[in-house]
C-alpha cells in the first residue's frame, strides 16, 4: 500500500527527488538489469508498481487536490531524472503530466477534478490524449473523430492511433469535432476526459503496433465509440483550438525536462566510454576530434538547462501560451535535434558494441527519434517559426537581420556574438525550403539567448561559454546552409539513362 499524497507537499522536494533517484537505480540497475528489460515491449508488474508507488504523479497535481503543486521547475526535475535512466519512462511521465492532468487541472470541470486526481494519487491511475487520427496526423484540425450531444451525455465517434499509452492507461483525453443535425463537422475541437473502467467508455484496441524503440510504452489504433458525460467535457476559456495551442505549447516548453536528463547520460556514457576504451596505442579521450564530440555533448546538456530554467519561468498554467507557438517551437525543435544529434555521437563514439538494442547507446538513438516527429514534425515547426519571424519582420519593414535579432525579446541577447555573421539584408518572403531552415537559424539563436540567461542565474562560466561557442558556430553553419540553399526539385520524369551500369558498357566501348 502506499503512503498518504498528504504527505507529500510538505516534503521537501530535493529530498523527494534524490529518494526517487535512488529507487530507480536500485530498480533498473540492482533488482533488474535495464539492459536486458528495454529489449521487451512493456515492463515486467513490479517495475511500473514500484516507480508508481513512488507518487512521482504527485509533483503534476496541485496541491488543493493532494498533490505536490505542479510546479514546473518541479516536474522537469522529475522528467530529467526519469529520462537519466529511461527515456521512455519519463516520456510516459510527460505524456501524463502534459498531455492529461495539466489540461484537466487548467480546463476541467471542478466535479470530476477531484475522483480524477484520487485515482492517480492513490491507485496508480494513467492518462493520455488522442489527438491523431490515421488521415490527420500534421493536420491534425481537419480530425473526423466527432461527437453529438445526446440527453446527459456526448456520444464520440472515430478512430485514433499513435497515443501513448494506448490499452494501458485508465483516462483518456479523447479530441473530436462537434457534429451538426445535417452531419457537417464544426471547425472548433472539443476535448473530453474519457474514464476506460466506466460504463459505456471502453476504448476498443484495435492492432498494437510494433513500435521502433520506445519498447516500455505501448501503441496502437484506437476504436472510439463512447458516451462521455457532459461533466467531462474540458471547458475553454475561449475556443477549443486556442485550448489545444495552450496545452501543446505547454507540453512543447517541458521537453527540456525529457531531454536534459537523456542528454546528461549521453554524454556521461560517452566520457566513461572514451577515458577506458585504448585505440591506436591511446586512449579515445585524446583525439581532438572526440575531443569536438565531447564537447558538443557537453554544450546539448547546458542548452537543455538553460530551456529547463526558462520553462520553469513561463509554463505555468497560470499563463495562456496558446500565442507562444514561437518560443515552444523553438524550444521543442531544438531540443529533440539535440537529444538525436547526441545519441549519434554517443553511438559513433563507442563503435560497433553500441549497435545493440541491449547497449544504451543503440536504443537511445530509437528511442530518441520519434521526439522529433510527435508532437508537431520538426520539419513543419521550423517552418511555423520562421514564417512568425518573417511576419514580424516584415511589419516592422526590417529585412536586416542582426537588426531584428537585437530588437526582438527571445533574441537580443545573441545578437553581441553574432555581428559579424549575421549583418545582411533578408529577401524576403522565403520559399518553404528557406522557412525551415530559417526556423532553424532562430531556434539555435533563441537557445544562444537561453544560454546566457542562465549564465546570469550563476551556472558555470566554462559550461556556458563552451555552449555559447558551440552555438556560435551551429548558427554561423546554418545561416550559411540557408544562403547556400538551391531550388532543387525531385525529377519525376522517366529517365532513358539513369542505369550506370549502362554508362560503364558506353565508357568502355569508347575506350
Ligand atoms: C512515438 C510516437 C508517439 C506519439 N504519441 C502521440 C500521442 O500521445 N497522442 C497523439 O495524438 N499522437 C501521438 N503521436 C502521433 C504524432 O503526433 C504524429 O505522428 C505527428 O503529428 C505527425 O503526423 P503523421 O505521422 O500523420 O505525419 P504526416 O502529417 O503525414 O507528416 C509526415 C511528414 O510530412 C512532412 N509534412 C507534413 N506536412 C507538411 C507541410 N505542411 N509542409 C512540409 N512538410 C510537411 C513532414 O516532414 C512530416 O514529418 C505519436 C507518434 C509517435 C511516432
Amino acid at each position: 500500500m502506499t503512503s498518504s499524497p498528504q504527505q507529500h507537499p510538505t516534503a521537501d522536494f530535493n529530498a523527494f527527488l534524490a529518494t526517487f533517484k535512488t529507487r530507480l537505480q536500485q530498480l533498473f540497475h540492482i533488482r533488474s538489469d535495464i539492459d536486458k528489460l528495454s529489449v521487451k515491449r512493456g515492463a515486467p508488474p513490479f517495475v511500473l508498481r514500484d516507480i508508481l508507488a513512488a507518487q512521482p504523479m504527485s509533483t503534476f497535481i496541485p496541491q488543493q487536490y493532494g498533490g505536490r503543486g505542479g510546479h514546473i521547475h518541479e516536474g522537469l526535475a522529475l522528467l530529467s531524472a526519469a529520462s537519466y535512466e529511461s527515456l521512455p519512462l519519463s516520456l510516459g511521465f510527460g505524456i501524463n503530466w502534459a498531455l492529461f492532468l495539466q489540461p484537466v487541472a487548467k480546463y476541467a470541470q471542478e466535479a470530476v477534478k477531484q475522483p480524477v486526481f484520487d485515482g492517480f494519487l492513490t491507485q496508480q491511475k494513467m492518462g493520455g490524449l488522442m489527438i491523431t487520427e490515421p488521415d490527420f496526423g500534421s493536420d491534425a484540425l481537419h480530425m473526423q473523430s466527432c461527437y453529438q450531444e445526446q440527453g446527459d451525455y456526448y456520444h464520440l465517434q472515430g478512430l485514433k492511433h499513435w497515443a501513448g499509452l494506448t490499452g494501458w492507461a485508465d483516462y483518456w483525453l479523447l479530441t473530436a469535432r462537434r457534429k451538426n443535425e445535417s452531419g457537417q463537422l464544426g471547425r472548433d475541437v472539443d476535448f473530453f476526459i474519457c474514464d476506460s473502467s466506466a460504463q459505456n467508455q471502453t476504448i476498443v484496441v484495435e492492432e498494437f503496433f510494433e513500435n521502433l524503440g520506445i519498447y516500455l510504452l505501448p501503441y496502437g489504433r484506437n476504436r472510439i465509440d463512447v458516451k462521455i458525460p457532459k461533466r467531462q467535457k474540458l471547458e475553454p476559456h475561449s475556443t477549443g483550438i486556442k485550448m489545444m495551442l495552450d496545452l501543446l505549447h505547454r507540453s512543447r516548453m517541458q521537453f527540456p525536462g525529457m531531454a536534459l536528463g537523456f542528454l546528461q547520460r549521453m554524454e556521461d556514457e560517452a566520457l566513461a566510454h572514451c577515458r577506458q576504451r585504448q585505440v591506436g596505442g591511446k586512449s579515445l579521450f585524446s583525439y581532438d576530434q572526440v575531443q569536438q564530440r565531447l564537447s558538443a555533448l557537453q554544450a546539448n546538456v547546458t542548452i537543455a538547462a538553460a530551456m529547463c530554467l526558462n520553462s520553469s519561468k513561463k509554463a505555468g498554467t497560470e499563463h495562456d501560451l496558446s500565442g507562444a507557438g514561437l518560443e515552444a517551437n523553438a524550444v521543442k525543435t531544438l531540443v529533440t535535434d539535440l537529444m538525436q544529434e547526441s545519441a549519434q555521437s554517443l553511438l559513433q563514439l563507442v563503435g560497433a558494441k553500441g549497435y545493440r538494442l541491449d547497449h544504451i547507446a543503440g536504443r537511445a538513438l530509437v528511442d530518441s527519434r520519434p521526439f522529433q516527429i510527435f508532437e508537431g514534425s520538426n520539419d513543419i515547426l521550423y517552418i511555423q517559426i520562421a514564417e512568425a519571424v518573417q511576419k514580424m519582420m516584415l511589419r516592422q519593414k526590417e529585412n536586416n537581420l542582426l537588426t531584428f535579432i537585437r530588437a526582438f525579446a527571445l533574441t537580443s541577447r545573441a545578437a553581441a556574438y553574432l555581428k559579424a555573421h549575421l549583418n545582411v539584408e533578408l529577401t524576403l518572403p522565403l520559399s518553404q525550403r528557406r522557412l525551415n531552415a530559417f526556423g532553424q537559424l532562430i531556434s539555435a539563436i533563441i537557445a544562444l539567448h537561453l544560454v546566457e540567461e542562465l549564465g546570469d542565474a550563476g551556472y558555470s562560466a566554462k559550461l556556458f561559454e563552451n555552449c555559447r561557442e558551440h552555438l556560435v558556430q551551429r548558427i554561423v553553419t546554418a545561416f550559411s546552409g540557408f544562403q547556400a540553399m538551391a531550388g532543387s526539385t525531385y525529377n519525376d520524369a522517366e529517365s532513358d539513362n539513369s542505369n550506370w551500369l549502362d554508362c560503364f558498357y558506353r565508357q568502355e566501348k569508347h575506350d
